[in-house]
């Protein structure tokens, strides 16, 4: 019977002790968390306004989010992004223009001129070849034109990622995608093929799965997701340790030992890290400094978050929000219309934005940062009202960056991690951005184990 144990309990850790324990039944799994289990999920209630200071929804373009969902008996507190919000928009010269949803919408939007949309319509035929390092930005130009890495490439980034489009790694952060287009002999080939395997393999292994591609969270917040999931564990009979791993060893027998600063734990044969790089270079620094070294390279994007709650009779704009590319030179990354996508997530006369700025959190006070993200609204939206109320949150270290080496990092991590048998490490510093990645991930992982 395998003694598998999980450190961190935010999604990424919970959904590897969530599947190894559905597959192998007869495991003993350990889930070690200092803090509240979900990590980032940290949903709360603030003035009558469900906030969420970190991620506020799932794409599920798998099933998997309905899959699990599903089977942890929480379909009817599943929300759906509301009609209210298809529009996303993004900033250009000083206005909100929509962006397109599908790769059909490059041809009709007006972020790009008509000779750029021809220019794409033309490199869909053609092949390309990039080079691993390149970045988001120069991709995107290579490929698309300078427009669209300026105007589309460019507040993805930003918004998704917390850190501009120049800074990010193609191929770590598309990596099927790019592997598809220095493949195919097509750029339309490459697009076709890459989002129609991944479909297909999914439907294939969750079968009957019903569900439609799109942003997805739940009653009460994606918090109720992680509730349900740690009740789910506990009935399984996975145990939740509320404690902080400090060091790594091996015992006489070969084993490995986790201990935090109080005690030592009994031996496991299995540890999977879900933890970030500088918690896991703390836990590995003795036991290999190498490794140790090396991931404390990772870089990170320091990222805040302003909510606010808005009068719905003075502002309640239409659409998703809208993102700022590098070049509007605005002091937000972008706003999200939070009670638009999922209504009910604040008062019936209230309106919620949630604002993103990035930058280290430090250097700024808590009404500077707010007053920052009302200046900005104030004067993309050509708005005078003022918010009911603020609220800010910080995220430091922030958003694992995915920078330019970061697919060479990764392989040079894995390397000097073969070594140590048994240890796997997971979570957004490894397994790409987005929930849906740690979850993916998690899934892949337990079917890929031998008995
Ligand atoms: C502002 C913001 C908005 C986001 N929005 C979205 C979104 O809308 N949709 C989306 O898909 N993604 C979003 N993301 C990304 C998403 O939050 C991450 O993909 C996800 O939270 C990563 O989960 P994780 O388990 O890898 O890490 P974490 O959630 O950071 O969990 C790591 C856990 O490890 C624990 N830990 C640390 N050290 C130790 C130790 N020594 N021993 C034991 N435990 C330890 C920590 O307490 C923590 O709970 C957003 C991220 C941010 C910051």
């Amino acid at each position: 019977m395998a003694r598998i144990a999980v450190v961190g309990g935010g999604i990424s850790g919970l959904a590897h002790a969530y599947f190894l324990k559905k597959k192998f039944a007869d495991a003993t799994i350990t889930v070690f968390e200092p803090g509240n289990p979900g990590g980032n999920i940290a949903t709360l209630v603030h003035e009558g306004a469900t906030l969420e200071p970190g991620p506020d929804s799932y794409l599920d373009r798998t099933g998997l989010f309905n899959h699990m969902m599903r089977d942890l008996g929480l379909q009817s507190e599943v929300l759906f992004e509301d009609k209210k919000s298809a529009k996303r928009f993004v900033l250009k010269d000083g206005y909100l223009v929509a962006a397109p949803k599908s790769p059909g919408g490059l041809i009709t939007t007006s972020l790009l001129f008509f000779p750029e949309k021809i220019k794409i319509f033309l490199a869909m035929r053609k092949k390309f070849s990039l080079w691993p390092t390149i970045t988001l930005f120069d991709a995107a130009r290579n490929v698309l034109g300078f427009s669209a890495a300026e105007y589309l490439a460019s507040p993805m980034a930003r918004g998704i990622f917390g850190s501009e489009a120049e800074d990010l790694e193609f191929s770590s952060i598309f990596p099927e995608l790019f592997r598809k287009i220095t493949e195919s002999a097509k750029l339309k080939t490459a697009i076709r093929e890459y989002s129609n395997e991944k479909r297909s393999y999914w439907q294939k292994e969750l079968k009957e799965i019903q569900f439609e591609r799109g942003i997805y969270s739940l009653k009460g917040g994606l918090i109720t997701w992680t509730n349900a999931l740690v009740a789910k564990l506990r009935d399984l009979g996975v145990e939740i340790v509320k404690d902080k791993i400090a060091r790594i060893n091996r015992d006489a027998g070969q084993k490995l030992v986790l201990s935090s600063k109080a005690k030592p734990y009994e031996a496991f044969d299995e540890v999977v890290f879900a933890v970030g790089t500088e918690d896991l270079a703390y836990i590995w620094r003795d036991h290999d400094k190498d490794l140790s070294r090396k991931l404390g390279e990772l870089k990170y994007s320091p990222i805040n978050v302003v909510y606010a709650a808005w009068n719905k009779k003075e502002f309640s704009p239409g659409g998703y929000g809208f993102l700022v590319p590098r070049k509007e030179r605005a002091a937000i990354l972008g706003t999200i219309f939070a009670s638009n996508v999922f209504p009910g997530r604040a008062p019936a006369n209230q309106f919620l934005t949630k604002t993103m700025i990035s930058g280290d959190s430090d250097l700024f006070k808590d009404n500077e940062l707010s007053d920052l993200a009302e200046e900005s609204l104030g004067r993309i939206l050509k708005l005078k009202a003022k918010p009911l109320w603020s609220k800010v949150f910080r995220h430091n270290p922030g958003i694992p960056r995915y920078a330019p080496g970061y697919g060479e990092w990764k392989k040079e991590v894995q390397t000097l991690l073969e070594k140590h048998r048994g240890v796997r490490f997971a979570g957004w510093a490894f397994s790409g951005i987005g929930l849906a990645d740690q979850v993916e991930s998690a899934y892949l992982h337990a079917k890929a184990r031998a008995p």
